[in-house]
């Protein structure tokens, strides 16, 4: 029986409420625009109908949402910065946390003439390749240990038209031939590592614990580990004058800034994110 979208928007409303699902109004408008082929600011024709094929994919939507699949998984793309980037499973869902850190490096790399970077742990390609949207004098590596993250911020690459400038490595950090491995020396490092500690992962909400990778979040006993790793691998694959921007978990921001000020970096500044967390930590060799 088909229904009239008012009144599905209204059912979706309420079955959202009920799973406590956050935004529901937005989410509810999100869904209805998807199953329209709508743009996301385009408004919902509320008088129409939707067909039996509409309420179907709908109600597949929903189910998968009530179960705490997160949105921008269910629809296969996430908005970040002033891109949209294909996200699946396999890759970490962009945050709006991590766009202080494009935004510092899209300014620093303007400002200091920088031409190449590498992102460590690349995921979706988001930090890397909105950088190099915005600065299309600069060339980038993204490396992962996910090939199949890889395979997502290739895609990416290439929707945005990046893939001339945009080259991935699939290896991990850890690796211990990864200098090698990268085969030049940069003017930025980037990277959002994995950095929730580990005993605090079965606390996260269901979206992030069962669907973002695990790979992706675990930073080991107090989730500084992989910022340690970083700090050994910089010196050996920055220029001198590179800079080094890395997101920070909430209260690591120091931390993390002196296991670099302990291989020789120079700390530049810690930047606050929209919430006034301290989340970009900015050093320089
Ligand atoms: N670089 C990607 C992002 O910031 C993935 C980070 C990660 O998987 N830890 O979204």
């Amino acid at each position: 029986m088909p229904f009239s979208i008012s009144k599905t928007f209204d059912s979706v409303l309420s079955r959202l409420i009920a799973a406590r699902i956050p935004s529901p109004r937005l989410e509810a408008r999100l869904l209805l625009a998807e199953v329209l082929q709508l743009a996301e600011n385009q408004l919902l024709p509320s008088g129409a109908e939707l067909t039996q094929e509409q309420c179907h994919l709908l109600e597949n939507m929903l189910s998968l949402r009530l179960r705490h699949y997160p949105l921008c998984k269910i629809l296969g793309r996430k908005g970040f910065y002033k891109y949209d980037f294909i996200v699946d499973e396999n890759v970490l869902s962009p945050r709006p946390d991590t766009e202080i850190l494009v935004e510092t490096a899209v300014d620093i790399a303007s400002r200091k003439n920088l031409r190449t970077m590498v992102d460590f742990g690349t995921g979706s390609g988001c930090i890397l390749l909105s950088v190099l949207g915005d600065v299309p004098e600069m060339a980038g590596i993204g490396v992962d240990i996910s090939a199949a993250a890889l395979n997502v911020a290739a895609r990416n690459a290439g929707n945005l038209g990046l893939s001339g400038r945009a080259g991935f490595i699939n290896a991990g950090w850890f690796d211990e031939d990864i200098a090698v491995c990268l085969g030049q020396k940069f003017d930025l490092m980037v990277s959002n590592p994995p950095y929730i500690p580990s005993a605090d992962i079965a606390g996260l909400a269901e979206e992030v614990r069962a669907h973002d990778p695990l790979l992706a979040l675990d930073g080991g006993q107090d989730g500084l580990r992989d910022y340690r790793r970083l700090a050994e691998i910089a010196p050996l694959i920055l220029k001198p004058g590179a800079y080094i921007l890395l997101e920070a978990g909430i209260g690591q921001a120091r931390d993390i800034a002196s296991v670099f000020e302990d291989k020789g970096f120079v700390l530049e500044h810690i930047r606050n994110d929209l919430n006034s967390i301290p989340r970009c930590v900015i050093l320089h060799n």
